[in-house]
């Protein structure tokens, strides 16, 4: 069994299929992080992003998604930050955002500007809040290292290269060797080259995203989350994050982009405007109906695991174990079915 691409899905899904016994390889050229998942926030937050991008229609799904994470993250290894995530703004935001997520028994704590301050005395005076123990986060790149080392104990091949082409029993890759592969799961994120092999990837736009991290800004308490971006406090600094550009698959770092997120959070991080930072870029794969691919291609033998939006890490073990359950069991789920576009 051969998975093509090894972020936050591939990584996963190959720990889960090793389990359960098949021989699996992961072939990825950037097996460094250099991906989506190796730059993301980290956030496992079913009910701010609901809020600011899924809408009330994915709040479910996607905390059957969280709740998959304490059993998932024991079994290989990530430890999961439960501080929870605290939104803040004017109160005539705070006023709307608390009677939307409240119709949608998401109410979270109201709080005062006092309040948000005595939770995270990092935030600017004046700001009303609204905290939820519901959103959680992990440190992606330690969680994409030992998704890796999981799956190395599990029995999982690494290869540093590229898949070209497949049929059922044989996958080319770019150096031109083939190797044994009965299936193939397709788990290439943003990425639509192996098109040829599944015309599904066809549906997939990229959405490029800058983040900042801020190695000298070490804040504590819960993450923050504002109109248009986030402050994560990560043990190794601040991460700042996002910007959501539409149509972009491009992996160069724009200052335009790192100004904007800068701009958004000064308000709520004064020291934003001084600090030390690095920018990353990373893409996101997103589809016609924001949800996933998840399931098996019209060509035979072939398996999608791609199209997560926002929330890969969040949707990563159960996209992984419902790849899991129809390649070991046959068991299709139709959710999120690749085909669901036609064509
Ligand atoms: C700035 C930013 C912040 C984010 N924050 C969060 C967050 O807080 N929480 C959250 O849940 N999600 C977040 N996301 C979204 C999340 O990062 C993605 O949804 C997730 O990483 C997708 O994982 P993936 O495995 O599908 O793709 P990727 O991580 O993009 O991995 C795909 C891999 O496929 C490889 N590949 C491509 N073609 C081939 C091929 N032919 N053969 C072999 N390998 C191939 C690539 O090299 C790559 O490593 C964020 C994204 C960005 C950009």
């Amino acid at each position: 069994m051969l998975i093509a691409g090894g972020g936050a899905l591939g990584a996963a899904l190959a720990v889960v299929l090793a389990r359960a016994g098949p021989r699996v390889t992961l072939a990825d050229p950037a097996l460094t992080g250099a991906n989506a998942s190796g730059v993301a926030a980290g956030m496992l937050a079913p009910v701010f992003e609901s809020l600011f991008d899924a809408g009330p229609e994915a709040l479910e799904t996607l905390r059957g998604a969280r709740d998959l994470w304490p059993i998932f993250a024991a079994s290989v290894g990530i430890d999961l930050d439960r501080t929870g995530a605290m939104v803040v703004g004017s109160e005539g935001e705070l006023d709307e955002w608390e009677a939307r997520l409240r119709a949608w028994g998401a109410a979270g704590t109201r709080l005062s500007p006092i309040q948000t301050q005595a939770r995270s005395p990092w935030v600017v005076g004046g700001l009303d809040g609204l905290y939820t123990d519901e959103d959680w986060r992990l440190d992606a790149k330690s969680a994409l290292r030992t998704l890796y080392d999981a799956g190395e104990r599990a029995g999982v091949r690494r290869l540093a290269v590229c898949v070209e082409g497949f049929e059922p029993g044989c996958a080319r890759l770019v150096t031109g060797e083939t190797i044994d592969a009965d299936i193939l799961i397709i788990a290439t994120g943003a990425s639509r080259n192996l098109i040829d092999i599944a015309p599904e990837l066809g549906t997939l736009t990229p959405i490029k995203g800058h983040i900042l991290r801020a190695p000298s800004l070490l804040l504590t308490g819960p993450t923050v989350r504002f109109e248009g971006g986030y402050i994560c406090p990560a043990g190794d600094g601040a991460i700042i994050g996002a910007t959501m550009e539409f149509g972009r698959d491009d992996a160069v770092v724009d200052p335009g982009s790192v100004q904007r997120i800068r701009n958004l959070a000064a308000p709520v991080l004064p020291a934003i405007a001084t600090a030390p930072f690095t920018a990353a870029v990373g893409v996101r794969a997103d589809t016609p109906d924001h949800r996933p691919l998840v399931g098996p291609s019209a060509t035979p033998s072939v398996w999608l695991a791609v199209g997560a939006r926002r929330n890969g890490w969040l949707l990563a073990p159960m996209i992984a174990q419902a790849v899991g359950r129809g390649v070991i069991g046959g068991d299709v789920e139709a959710v999120f079915d690749p085909g669901r576009f036609g064509g």
